[in-house]
């Protein structure tokens, strides 16, 4: 038995763990007429969504929803679009090169995961073009009454969408809104991801998301969050506070591990908790691109 929970109205949450990565993967399941799936993960996690389905009475899927072409979340997408033939895979349309020829996405997952990643994750499976949809900005989907809307939302990764529940006021915010560090309590650290992230979007998409007013976060590293405006304040204070600090250290000619402690030290005494190191470590290096390219060190 796959350990299933319906975490709102006829949302239902798997979770896997992402081996080599310090964090767990949710992966969400609407069994409406029309299955939904959003955030499919890895290929490796295709047996649990399967066994997820079987529990929940889902036969078919009709839409596959990844937040963002990275391994961790659509890595299984091709797979899963072979396995369904009559779902439609929705993918941000600066990412559909990504989906239907995954060859950059290997050589990333690669370059992070060794070159033996398919053993832990699976393979990365090109989807059939026929299979993509890429909505627009705002567009619409309509389920049995629930109406998903996909919005942009790039900075973590230009080809990142945010999906609105609005029947729930719930949003799927894959990693729009912060990487949910791992404890008693969230913390939310901004999501930086290597060589694509940008600073300034990324704080533009968390203001953007605010306005919507949600009431319901579903994080595809963590859990569903109850208070939204609370955890966004959280992860625009340490975007804009990391940021500053990477900056600072960059000019002063720091090497990244003295600029992860400065941000182990500032986590502390903000939040009196100890922060991954490897997580910092990311961060550190996905902020130093970022102001290398914007020519500001
Ligand atoms: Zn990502």
């Amino acid at each position: 038995m796959v350990d299933i929970k319906e975490v709102a109205h006829k949302v239902y949450r798997l979770e896997t763990s992402v081996p080599g990565m310090n964090t767990v993967f949710a992966i969400y399941l609407i069994p409406e007429s029309d299955g939904v799936l959003i955030e499919p993960g890895p290929a490796a996690a295709i047996p649990i969504i399967q066994e997820g389905m079987k529990q929940l009475g889902m036969e078919d899927l009709a839409y596959i929803i990844p937040t963002h072409i990275h391994m961790d979340h659509a890595g299984g997408i091709g797979t899963l679009a072979g396995l369904f033939p009559g779902a439609k895979v929705l993918v941000h349309p600066r990412g559909v090169k990504h989906a239907v020829d995954p060859s950059r996405l290997i050589n990333s997952t690669k370059m992070v995961f060794g070159d033996d990643f398919e053993l832990r994750f699976g393979p990365i499976a090109p989807v059939q073009e026929s299979q993509i949809l890429a909505p627009e900005d705002g567009e619409r989907i309509s389920i049995n009454g629930r109406e998903l809307q996909i919005i942009y939302a790039p900075g973590h990764a230009p080809h990142h969408m945010v999906i609105l529940d609005h029947s729930l006021k719930g949003l799927f915010c894959g990693e729009a809104l912060g990487f949910p560090s791992q404890g008693a309590e969230i913390f939310l650290l901004p999501a930086v991801a290597p060589p694509s992230f940008d600073q300034e979007l990324y704080l533009d998409t968390i203001e953007r998301l605010r306005q919507l007013e949600t009431q319901m976060l579903f994080y595809s590293h963590g859990g569903v969050e109850l208070e939204p405006e609370r955890l966004i304040s959280m992860v625009a204070e340490n975007t804009r506070t990391f940021g500053d600090i990477v900056l600072a250290g960059l000019k002063e000619g720091q090497a990244p591990e003295a600029i992860s402690r400065r941000i182990g030290d500032h986590f502390i005494s903000r939040y009196g908790l100890k922060v991954n190191e490897t997580d910092v470590e990311v961060i550190v290096s996905g902020y130093a691109i970022y102001f290398n390219s914007k020519g500001l060190v």
